[in-house]
């Protein structure tokens, strides 16, 4: 008899949360599994840790098979929850895991909670309509971006692995299928607490709330103001998040109540956008006609979603609490948003009259329509006293004689800093790599169209050391070639 190897599994440390709750919580998912020919295109080994297993156990025969949902976890069922949520404003009473469903959930060494999602393994009672499935290209999206958010410092859920399914899925054209493993200490969304209020299941909401306390909360103290406290985190990790964004140009495209994390992470990359050109009014989305979530209404729009959760603890609290917990949101984001981008700028210190050189500088990227990442990227050794006729070459003739003046105020700015060396420390916090939308198409279409795996690799190692300078791969940190300028990106692929 053949030998066979000691499995990850073996070890796989399971920790059945979810399922304490009661049953009108989740369902298992269908059973149309993906077919008999799955194969692991990529996996992120920091990603994979964070629930326990090591890069060795993507290459044993059970791995493929679990992580494309073929198979189960043994002891574990696999499961999809039910969510509700505002969709472009307007309140859609039923939405859930249509496509995805958690294949594993278990507890770090540290005691941190992790949970593994699949994406596109197939239908689940939530998928409406949906064939249950993910097309590559938005798997690959998807995983690049999480991990490079992970390593731009920005909260989000991760992306363990890639792996094409080898069947063809129907959308506007045939796409070849993936499922990718989605990574996170929970994937609660404002949506699951919406749901529960909005059909007036006040004991469900509440025991979701004791769920969420206890397992993602747990130094909050149990009792009268549970709630109020827990809803004050929830908006400060929320407008921590949006600062995170729009200080690295990031637009999501998709701000839908479903869409926002309880932890204040990143969740659902669909047709997001980093920020070629800065562009306030930049809209990712090719579906959001009328710039609902265009990049500069972001802050505005994650309050406006916090009001709707707000809305459905309301059965748990008294109003006033969840009143005071909002108004923490604009002072915050304000706050920490402009900490983000003095240090873009090279500060230690704060002085009066930072804030308007932010503004002017901005100001002048629009007029001068310069790219917003190099624009940053460039500062650091001018900040160090290089001369600036590259970086100034960046912004358009209109904008010019703003921009020479901005550089005049800059420099006097600098005097009042130590006179340390500046440009290492801005390198690490103005990125070279943001995986911009052609990059991400570069790598997907090397992979779909020529079998080339390599293009894909190393934007991957570009998007996940995106502060570091990679000599010879510049290009990938350049604005979008006249080829692939204007890519449209829309919702659920
Ligand atoms: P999204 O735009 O990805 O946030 O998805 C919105 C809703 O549609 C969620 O409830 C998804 O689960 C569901 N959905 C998206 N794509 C599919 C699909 N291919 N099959 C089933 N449900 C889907
Ligand atoms: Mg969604």
């Amino acid at each position: 008899m053949d030998e066979i190897a000691p499995s990850f599994l073996d070890h796989w440390p399971m920790k059945d949360r979810f399922r304490s709750l009661p049953e009108a919580f989740y369902a298992a998912p269908a059973g149309d599994e993906v077919g008999s020919d799955p194969i692991l295109i990529h996996a992120s080994p920091p990603a994979l840790a964070i629930a326990g297993l090591s890069e060795e156990a993507t290459g044993h025969p059970d791995f493929v098979p679990i992580f494309s949902g073929q198979r189960e976890v043994p002891g574990f069922s696999p499961y999809a929850t039910v969510y509700a949520g505002h969709q472009f404003g307007h309140y859609v009473p039923q939405l859930g895991d249509g496509r995805a469903y958690v294949i594993a959930q278990g507890e770090g060494p540290d005691g941190n909670p992790w949970e593994v999602q699949l994406q596109g393994a197939g239908r689940t009672p939530f998928s409406r309509f949906g064939d249950g499935r993910a097309v590559m290209r938005s798997v690959l999206r998807e995983y690049l971006c999480s991990e490079h958010m992970a390593a731009l410092g920005v909260p989000t859920t991760r992306a363990g692995t890639v792996i094409a399914t080898r069947e063809r899925v129907e959308r506007e054209t045939i796409e070849p299928g993936a499922v990718m493993s989605r990574i996170a200490p929970s994937h609660l969304r404002f949506g699951h607490f919406e749901y529960f209020a909005h059909t007036n299941q006040t004991d469900l909401l509440k025991a979701l709330m004791d769920y969420t306390l206890s397992t993602l909360f747990p130094h909050i103290e149990r009792g009268e103001g549970e709630v109020a406290t827990l809803f004050n985190e929830v908006v400060e990790s929320t407008a921590d998040l949006m600062a995170h964004w729009q200080a690295v140009g990031f637009a999501h495209g998709v701000m839908n109540t479903d869409n926002m994390s309880i932890l204040g992470l990143t969740i659902d990359y669909g047709p997001f956008g980093f920020l070629d050109q800065y562009k306030p009014n930049f809209i990712c989305n090719h579906s959001d006609h009328h710039g609902r979530y265009a990049f500069e209404k972001q802050p505005a729009i994650a309050l406006w979603n916090l009001q709707a959760l707000a809305s459905a603890l309301l059965p748990l609290t008294e109003e006033e609490p969840l009143r005071e917990g909002l108004s923490r949101f604009a002072p915050r984001f304000k706050s920490v948003h402009f900490e983000k981008m003095q240090a873009k700028l090279g500060f230690n210190t704060s002085q009066q009259g930072d804030d308007e050189l932010v503004a002017s500088l901005l100001s002048a990227m629009e007029e001068g329509q310069a790219d917003y990442t190099q624009t940053f990227r460039g500062l650091g050794s001018i900040a160090d006293g290089e001369i600036s006729d590259h970086w100034l070459a960046g912004f358009a003739a209109p904008a010019q004689p703003a921009i020479r003046q901005w550089l005049d105020a800059y420099r006097a700015r600098l005097l009042e800093e130590a006179p340390n060396e500046r440009a290492p420390v801005m390198a690490q916090v103005n990125p070279k790599y943001v995986l911009r939308n052609w990059v991400a198409e570069t790598a997907i279409r090397a992979l779909e169209d020529e079998g080339d795996l390599k293009t894909l690799d190393e934007v991957f190692r570009l998007v996940t050391a995106p502060f570091d300078d990679h000599p010879g791969q510049d290009a990938f940190a350049e604005p979008p070639p006249e080829t692939m300028q204007g890519l449209s990106v829309s919702c659920s692929s």
